[in-house]
C-alpha cells in the first residue's frame, strides 16, 4: 500500500508539527513536507494527531485474551484488543509457571503480528513481594532450577526480551548473568531488595525496574530500597499510570528525578481488561474488578485495566510534560531499551509504518501496523 496521510499534527520526539506522512509498503517513506507521490492514496487527517504506535513492554492480555495460555487465538484476541487503543507492538508478559507451560506460551506467541517478544515476570522473585503473581510458583535458584532456566533462555533466545528477577534471591548474580548473556534485558522487581543489593544488580547489568513503586520495598530515608536505587541510577523504570498503582505526585517526582528519557509507560493489563466490572478468572484464581480496579479477593492489586492511550494521557497530566514527551515514554524509550529503535518508536524515514491517528482526547481513530490498517474506528472504514 502507498498512502499519504495529509495535514496531520505529527507527534515527533521533541515537538508536534503540522505535516504529512508518506507510507510506502511497510515503511515510512517521508515525513513533514515533500512533493506528493502521484501513485499514493491520500487520507486527510486534518485536526488529528499522527503518532508512532505505542509499545507496551508489560501486558498480560486484554479483551478476555490471555498471553500465558499457550493458545494463539487467545493471544491474538489480546493483541487486537490493545490495537484499538493505539498499541502496535508489545511484549507478552508471562507470570511464573513450569518451564513447559512457559514454552507452550512462547510457541503460541511466535509469529503473531505485534508481539515483539516475551516479558518473563519471574520465576526467580521474592515470595513476599509476589503481589498478584502466584507465590507458590516462584523459584529459588537451586542448581536444578538454574539448569532449567538456562535451557529455556537458550531455546527462546531473542524472543525472551525481558526477564524480571529479585536480586536478593540471586545473591551471587548468577541468574542476572544468564539473562545478560542471553541478550535479554534484566529487570528488577517483585523484590524486597535493599538499596545496596539493587545498585549491585545495576552494576552487573540490570537495565530496568519493573512497575516502579509496586511489589517492592518503598523509599525509606534510612533504607532507600529498590525505589531509591531506581531514582539514583541510569536504568529505565516502568510506571503504571492509572492513578491507582502509584500516586500522581509520585509519577511527577519520578519524571523530574529520572528525566523523560528513562521512563517507559506500561499497562501491566490483565486479561479481563475491557470486559467491565465483575469476577474474572486469571491464572487459576478469581480477580474482582470494581470501578476499573482489579484486585485479588484478599486485596492486592492484580494487574491493571489500563490501556496505553489512557496511560499517556494520565502521564502527561501527572508529570506536567508535553504531549511529545509523554508519547516518547510510550514509544521511543521502550524501543531504545529493547534495542529496536532503528526500526520502531518514532515517525522517521525508514522505520516500520506502525502508526496511530488519534484526536485531542487521545481517542484512537485509525491504526496501521507495517503500513496496513489494523484498526479503524466506526466511520473510517
Ligand atoms: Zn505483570
Amino acid at each position: 500500500m502507498s498512502l499519504v496521510i495529509r495535514h496531520a499534527r505529527l507527534v515527533l520526539p521533541t515537538a508536534v508539527e503540522e505535516g504529512d506522512c508518506w507510507v510506502e509498503g511497510p515503511r515510512i517513506a517521508a515525513v513533514g513536507e515533500f512533493p506528493p507521490p502521484s501513485h499514493a492514496g491520500v487520507l486527510d487527517a486534518h485536526g488529528l494527531f499522527l503518532a508512532p504506535g505505542f509499545m507496551d513492554l508489560h501486558v498480560h492480555g486484554g479483551g478476555g485474551g490471555d498471553f500465558a495460555l499457550g493458545d494463539p487465538a487467545s493471544a491474538r484476541k489480546a493483541v487486537e484488543f490493545h490495537t484499538q487503543f493505539g498499541t502496535t507492538g508489545l511484549l507478552a508478559a508471562l507470570p511464573p509457571a513450569p518451564w513447559e507451560k512457559l514454552a507452550r506460551a512462547c510457541q503460541a506467541l511466535m509469529g503473531i503480528p505485534g508481539v515483539l517478544g516475551v516479558y518473563l515476570e519471574g520465576p526467580f522473585l521474592s515470595p513476599a513481594k509476589a503481589g498478584a503473581l502466584p507465590a507458590d510458583r516462584v523459584l529459588t535458584p537451586t542448581p536444578e532450577a538454574l539448569a532449567g532456566f538456562r535451557r529455556f533462555l537458550s531455546r527462546w533466545r531473542n524472543f525472551v526480551r525481558v526477564v524480571v528477577l529479585a536480586p536478593e534471591v540471586d545473591p551471587n548474580g548468577v541468574m542476572l548473568a544468564e539473562v545478560v548473556a542471553s541478550g535479554a534485558v534484566a529487570a528488577l522487581g517483585h523484590s524486597d531488595a535493599s538499596y545496596e543489593q539493587a545498585m549491585e544488580a545495576v552494576r552487573k547489568g540490570a537495565q530496568l525496574f519493573t512497575h516502579l513503586g509496586n511489589a517492592m520495598r518503598g523509599l525509606h530515608h534510612r533504607e532507600p530500597g529498590l525505589v531509591g536505587a531506581a531514582l539514583d541510577c541510569p536504568a529505565y523504570v516502568e510506571l503504571i499510570c492509572d492513578g491507582v498503582h502509584v500516586h500522581p505526585a509520585f509519577v511527577g517526582l519520578v519524571a523530574r528525578v529520572k528525566g523523560l528519557d528513562r521512563i517507559c509507560l506500561v499497562t501491566d493489563a490483565m486479561p479481563a481488561v475491557g470486559l467491565g466490572d465483575g469476577l474474572h478468572p486469571w491464572e487459576e484464581r478469581a480477580v474482582v474488578v470494581r470501578s476499573g480496579v482489579a484486585r485479588l479477593p484478599d486485596g492486592p492489586l492484580a494487574g491493571s485495566t489500563l490501556t496505553m492511550n489512557r496511560a499517556v494521557r494520565n502521564f502527561q497530566s501527572f508529570a506536567g510534560c508535553s504531549l511529545s514527551e509523554a508519547v516518547r515514554c510510550a514509544t521511543l524509550n521502550p524501543a531504545q531499551l529493547l534495542g529496536l529503535a532503528h526500526q520502531w518508536g518514532s515517525l522517521e524515514v525508514g522505520k516500520q509504518a506502525d502508526l496511530a491517528l488519534w484526536d485531542e482526547t487521545l481517542e484512537v481513530q485509525l491504526v496501521l501496523r507495517a503500513g496496513k490498517v489494523v484498526y479503524a474506528r466506526r466511520g473510517w472504514a
